[in-house]
């Protein structure tokens, strides 16, 4: 029997810009994205049995091929041409459902990976990201991880030179949105600021934290806190309590604060975890 466990890391969206719709309904996208230390386990073992399991920490998360996870094993044998010979998947599951950090993502290439290794195949990140992407825009992002630009429907990706050490609180509100109602509302209306991409790319290369904080944009902060006003109200209270700048990450509702230091960012999680308990102090990877 042979068995992997992976860290899968959630991102968050430094930048988010949506730059248009394509005929197949995909939207082209313009982001910078950074992995950051909060991280589902993803252990997946060869035990021989002949069919695919799934089991989740989270009771309520599906646990068959619906799950990005069990999709993810489904492609690998599929792509390289493999029976399943028994293979069985564990998620010990932090990183918050339908949150904005791309956890199905993440758990989708952790498995990618995991089976790469364990069945041998180096299949090297070309591929690998080939087929993440049939599984989703944000997969082949996270097989890579770091700091990224992102452009395409997402998964044409260029590495940045590595965001200066860093640290985020995030905040997750009491409730989820979907991501397609998001892009359906940003088609109805246009944008009427866009983030400054460009200023953040010249601020990565110079190595520039406070450039970075201040730059932090995200044009789906308006459709998600248009409707869900604690979107703001959190932001607010990040800026209050010392963060250098704050935003949502991908279509929402978690919104994050970059601080200078640990310290900085430990203090602001005491202060702000009795009204936030869904809270998480995270590094900048
Ligand atoms: P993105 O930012 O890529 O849209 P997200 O972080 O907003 O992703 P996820 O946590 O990936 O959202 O969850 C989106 C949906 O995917 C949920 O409705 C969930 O039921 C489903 N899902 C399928 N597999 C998984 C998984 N392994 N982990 C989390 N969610 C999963």
């Amino acid at each position: 029997m042979k068995e992997l466990t992976r860290e899968a890391y959630a991102k968050i969206n430094f930048t988010l810009d949506v730059l248009g719709r394509l005929p197949n309904g995909y939207h082209t996208v313009r982001m910078v994205m950074q992995s950051i230390s909060l991280h589902d386990d993803v252990t997946v073992r060869l035990d021989g049995s002949g069919k695919m399991t799934l089991r989740c920490s989270l009771p309520y998360l599906p646990v068959d091929h619906t799950n990005l996870a069990w999709r993810a094993a489904n492609a690998f044998y599929s792509a390289v041409g493999m029976r399943d010979p028994g293979t069985s998947v564990f998620i010990r599951k932090r990183i918050p459902v339908a949150a904005g950090l791309a956890g199905g993502s993440t758990n989708a290439a952790a498995v990618l990976r995991a089976l790469d290794t364990l069945h041998g195949t180096a299949l090297g990140d070309g591929r690998l990201c080939e087929i993440g992407l049939r599984l989703g825009a944000d997969v082949p992002y996270c097989l890579l991880g770091g700091t990224m630009l992102a452009e395409g429907i997402g998964e044409r990706l260029t590495r940045l030179p590595a965001c200066p050490e860093g640290w985020a609180v995030l905040i997750k509100p009491p409730f989820s949105v979907s991501t397609a109602a998001v892009y359906a509302a940003m088609d109805a209306s246009q944008p009427t600021a866009r983030p400054d991409t460009d200023g953040m790319l010249r601020a990565l290369d110079a190595g520039d934290y406070q450039g970075v904080c201040h730059r932090l944009y995200n044009v789906m902060e308006a459709v998600t806190g248009a409707k869900h006003r604690q979107i703001h109200e959190i932001r607010s209270r990040l800026l209050d309590c010392g963060a250098l700048g704050a935003v949502m990450s991908g279509s929402g509702p978690t919104t994050y604060g970059l601080f200078a230091g640990e310290a900085q960012a430990r203090a602001a999680c005491e202060t702000l975890k009795p009204e936030y308990p869904e809270i998480f102090l995270c590094k900048i990877l």
